[in-house]
């Protein structure tokens, strides 16, 4: 077989592989973009969580400051109590202290309330926290990776770009165009025949092509998709350590 064509095939296979070492390169910042959108949403909970236990904090100091006062008022009118000059005044004194007082257990009760209701949301700002804590690791840990991968890859990209130029370099200019031509309109320029047919299009292909094809001395184009037709059967797909 012609050389040319076996060069050829290792050049789609090398485009294949920058195509997605280029690709995986693209999806690192998205990585770190989600965890750090994960981490936003964390805190935001957190943040609500936390706003949400101060406003429950000042509705019970209220309460208790209102039940002190209502208490201080009922002492008041007990002490009155003893300066009743009428029946009239006397009881009318003991339904407003009996009034407040109920007023007073009322708030009690509410405040129980929104003591359990503070109770359950430090709870849930506990469960917030934590989780905002293992998000701030999650991302840290992504961007580690993201670095360390970049950079390995930027290795490998280097080195496959420099035998990308090599492979071009012992091409025939005119063949190269014709695969660039192809790659452009196809999305892969080089591809396999097979009994009669092109494996890229499924096309049959006339019998004298594909002896030409086999014979593998002359750059053959499928009639059909205007691939570069080859029958090497060990042919790379992709090179190695990707
Ligand atoms: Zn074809």
């Amino acid at each position: 077989m012609r050389e040319e064509i076996k060069l050829l095939v290792r050049l789609q296979a090398l485009d294949l592989w920058l195509d997605k070492a280029e690709r995986m390169k693209k999806d690192l910042p998205q990585q770190i973009k989600d965890e750090t959108r994960a981490l936003e949403e964390a805190k935001g909970r957190l943040e609500r969580l936390k706003e949400n236990l101060k406003d429950l904090e000042l509705e019970r100091r209220t309460k208790e400051k209102e039940i002190v006062e209502l208490g201080e008022k009922v002492g008041e009118k007990k002490g009155r109590l003893f300066q009743a000059k009428s029946n009239e005044e006397y009881s009318a004194l003991i339904k407003e202290i009996e009034a407040l007082k109920e007023r007073i257990s009322r708030l009690e009760d509410e405040v129980l309330l929104l003591l359990d209701r503070m109770e359950e949301v430090k709870g849930q700002e506990e469960r917030a926290q934590r989780e905002v804590q293992e998000k701030e690791a999650a991302l840290e840990a992504a961007r580690v990776r993201a670095r360390e991968k970049l950079q390995e890859m930027e290795k490998t990209l280097e080195e496959r770009k420099k035998e990308r130029e090599d492979l071009v370099g012992r091409i025939n200019r005119r063949t190269y165009q014709i695969y660039e031509r192809v790659k452009k309109n196809r999305g892969y320029a080089v591809v396999r025949a097979e009994k009669y047919t092109c494996l890229g299009c499924h096309m049959e292909i006339p019998p004298q092509l594909f002896v030409e094809v086999k014979k593998g001395q002359e750059i053959v184009q499928c009639p059909f998709c205007s691939r570069i037709l080859h029958c090497w059967e060990e042919a790379p797909k992709e090179v190695e350590g990707e």
